[in-house]
Formats: C-alpha cells, structure tokens, sequence
C-alpha cells in the first residue's frame, strides 16, 4: 500500500517497523460537546485505513486517545457548575454512541490524558534534562523549539520565514525565551482542575499527552500517525520535536492528514449558524449515509457538505442495499443442485475483477472514492448476471464479495432491524396488560421478546424503565 507521507510530500510504499504490523496513533476529539461532522471525517476515513489494512491480512495496534483536560471543558464545566470530569465523561459516552452509529470500530486502546498524567512528568522530566525544555518563574514548563534543529520538518515550515511572516511571534512576555517555545506545563488557576509536579501544581499542555500515549501503548517509533490537516501545525509539528528529542529516534515514519469538511463551500462554525453536529444528522440519516458520503471522496480532498450531496450519497447508498437484498432473496431460492458451468466460472472471474480494482484504489493512499466507484461496478454486475437461474453458490459467493468490501468501507449490507422507542412503549405497555390480565407466560415472552433486541427492562416503583442494552 501506497501512503501520502505529509512528512515527504510524497506517496510512499508503507513499509513497517515490524512484518506484518501497524502501529497507528490518531488524534482524537477534546470532549466537551457533541462531536460535529468535522470531527466525524478522521475517525470515519482512518477507520477504514485500518479495516483495510486488517483485510490485507495486517494486525493493526490502533490507539485514538480522548483529549479529556482542555480550556473548553474547564469552560463548560464552569458554566454548568459540574466538574471537569463529569464533562468529558458524558462526552466521550456521547462521542462512542456517534462512533457506533458510524460504524466505527473502538480502538484498540482509548487513552485519557488525565490517566497519563506520570507519562507526561516522565517526559517533561527528560526533555528538562536534555536541555529541550526549561521552567519559568511561575512554574511553567516551555519547550526550547530553536534547540530542535528538525523544527518545522513536518509542516515544511522555517522558524526564520514564520517569524517575518508574524511580527507578534516575536512577542516573548510570559517567561519564555522565545517566542516559539510552547507549554509543555502550566500553572493552575483557581477552580481548575490540577496534578501535583516538580514545576507547580498544574496541568499538562495539548501537545504533551499525544507524545506520552503514543509511547505508552505503541512504542517510541510508530508506522503511522494521522489526524486532520489542521493538526500539522504546530501539533504534530510539536509532538515530533518533543518525541524525538526525548527519544532520540524518529517518532512516526509516515504521517497521514485528512482535508477539512466545509457546508456549502464555507468554513463550518457556530457564528455562521453551518454548523452540525453527528447527532443533528442522525435526526435525519442513517449514520451509515454520513459515513458512505465522506468515503465519496479523498481523504485528503476538502469535502463539501450540503443537503444535495447527502442525497445523493444515500441514494448511491441504497442502490447497493437494493442489490444487496436482492442477492440474499435470491440466496434463499436460488438453484442448490446446479452445477457450476463454464459460463459462471467466468462470471466469478469477472467479479473477482471488481476486488481487483478496490484494491488498486486502497493501496493508492486510500483512494476510497475510487474504491467506491469498484462496488458500485460490482453491483451492476450483479443486477444484471446474477438471476434466479444462477446457481446458489455463485450468488453466495457474490454476495460474500460485496459483503467484504463493503465491510472495508464500514458499510453493513445487512442490518438488524433497529427497534424504536415508540415500538418499545408500545410492547411495555403490552407486557402490562398482560400481566395485569394474569398472563405471565404472554409478560414474559414479551420481555424476552425485548431482550433479544437488547432492550433492559426494569420494573420499578415508579413503573417500568428500560435502556438499550
Ligand atoms: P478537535 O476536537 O478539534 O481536536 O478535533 C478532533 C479531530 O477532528 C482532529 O483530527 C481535527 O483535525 C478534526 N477536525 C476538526 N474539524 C474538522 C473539519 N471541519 N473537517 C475535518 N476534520 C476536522
Ligand atoms: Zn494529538
């Protein structure tokens, strides 16, 4: 497989550390709302970086860590007189539902950088050592970014041009030596939360966590570090100075950037009233819709959004769930003796030809759009040769073709039927007449009934509650 590497401005071959294995780290949300469609674009695009990778028979350490101490959650925590935590907790809750309905795959690990506090003492610790980094008279940590002769390598960036290019870079104040150096700790302030330290009770900087938990749970050099474009600098460009300088070997050998997704041609904020987040959209849309219409074009490609687009994504959508059912009614009473002929021979060769070419797509940098372009030619192949008259087994087989690739795609073919909450009240107040009637075998065939949907039931003194399981 071929990776864009931000690092080179170049495709490259991947070639791991180890055989056979990819050590991946993506930047994950800072948890203090609903994450919005922008948020949603890395998780949906590297999610299916890695689902490829583990389909070309490649174990995958993926680890996405959740930013849970940040300005904007001590904010919000302040205006609803709750704690930090209780925000980032309900959030990353919120967050993994978005996930699932996308059907993005958990992590292999999900670190919290309020867990990785000693990690990050550790790190700031060597850097202090190794002359990287100094303390200031308030107790602020800063690192020493002229020290790190690579600085700017990753975003092409020279600290001599951007100086020019920003008179108030040059505004040191603050107890820095210069104007680049950035917050590795910094002091508490009153009602914000804090870890004790040798420099002064305080917190981490942003930068600081993803170094420590990529170290933590992947190890000092990592295949593959990714998150949105807006991310090269400064904090990736920081988390290299700090990794390498800390570790003396290189920190991620190929560095993957998503392009931003806009609304109707324009940056998506809350001032311009564009802004949405993934549960707006699940009013709407399947989840599924979302994720297939950001798989519609290069990762690395700015994404428009607009009601038309998602339109046409769930149109294009549901053209290959058509197909798809299609396929399974035909599974169902197709022909069990018949013999495979010649002619079906060459049907799955010329199938075969469409996984061919979603291969081609994903090993060029993750070309999914290119790959979608694959299942759909699949699928109209299969409209158009796959009858009643085929013999079971090559439908099967058909149909397990456009199973796997859509499954690299996190597009499920088949989905269970989701119970919603009216259906829900509906057979609970059922369960209750029943019971009422003296009917328990009728309460609880109902109640299992529920079960096997993955609905809770409890019975309370205030009556009954139930939750999805
Ligand atoms: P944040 O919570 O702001 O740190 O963002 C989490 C991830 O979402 C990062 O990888 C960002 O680069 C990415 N991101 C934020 N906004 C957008 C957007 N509009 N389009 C694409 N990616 C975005
Ligand atoms: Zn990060």
């Amino acid at each position: 497989m071929k990776i864009y590497n931000t690092l080179t401005r170049k495709k490259e071959e991947l070639k791991t550390i180890e055989p056979g294995k990819v050590r991946m780290y993506v930047c994950g949300p800072t948890v203090y709302n609903l994450i919005h469609i922008g948020n949603a674009r890395p998780m949906i695009v590297f999610d299916t970086v890695r689902r490829y990778l583990e389909y070309r028979g490649i174990e995958v350490n993926y680890v996405s860590n959740f930013t849970d101490v940040d300005d904007k959650i001590i904010k919000k925590a302040m205006e609803e007189h709750v704690s930090a935590e209780e925000i980032s907790t309900r959030y990353i809750e919120e967050c993994k539902k978005d996930m699932q309905g996308l059907n993005v795959r958990p992590a292999t690990v999900h670190p919290l950088a309020t867990q990785e506090i000693d990690g990050m003492i550790d790190l700031i610790s060597i850097l202090i050592e190794k002359g990287y980094a100094y303390k200031a008279e308030d107790g602020t940590v800063y690192y020493r970014t002229r020290k790190f002769a690579e600085y700017g390598k990753l975003s092409h960036k020279n600290l001599d041009d951007l100086q020019a290019g920003h008179r108030e870079i040059k505004v040191t104040g603050d107890g820095k030596e210069d104007g680049f150096d950035f917050v590795l700790w910094k002091p508490k302030k009153d009602g914000e939360p804090y870890w004790k330290s040798p420099w002064c009770d305080g917190r981490p900087g942003w930068h600081t966590e993803c170094s420590v938990m990529a170290k933590k749970y992947l190890g000092e050099e990592i295949d593959i570090h990714a998150g949105g474009e807006d991310l090269i600098f400064p904090h990736h460009e920081n988390e290299i100075a700090q990794s390498e300088a800390a570790n003396g070997v290189t920190f991620a050998r190929y560095w993957m950037h998503n392009g931003f997704l806009n609304i109707d041609n324009k940056k998506m904020s809350k001032s311009l009233g564009n802004f949405f987040t993934v549960r707006d959209i699940a009013e709407k849309y399947d989840l599924q819709v979302l994720r297939f219409f950001m798989l519609s074009a290069h990762y690395r490609s700015p994404l428009n959004f607009s009601a038309e687009l998602m339109e046409a994504a769930k149109n294009g959508l549901e053209r290959i769930w058509t197909a798809a059912d299609r396929l399974r009614d035909l599974m169902a009473d197709g022909q069990p003796e018949s013999q495979i002929s010649a002619k079906e021979r060459q049907t799955l060769e010329e199938a075969a030809q469409f996984s061919e070419k979603f291969n081609a797509a994903m090993d060029d940098d993750a070309n999914t759009a290119d790959a979608v372009a694959a299942v759909f030619e699949l699928v109209k192949y299969a409209n158009t040769h796959i009858n009643k008259d085929t013999p079971q087994r090559v439908t099967e087989k058909i149909y397990e073709q456009m199973d796997t690739l859509c499954n690299v795609l996190g597009i499920i073919l088949e989905k269970e039927e989701e119970i919603l909450d009216s259906e829900i009240e509906e057979l609970i107040a059922a369960r209750q007449a029943a019971r009422k009637a003296k009917d328990f075998a009728k309460a609880d065939a109902i109640r299992a009934e529920l079960l096997e949907k993955g609905i809770l039931l409890e019975d309370t003194r205030e009556g009954v509650k139930w939750k999805r399981g």
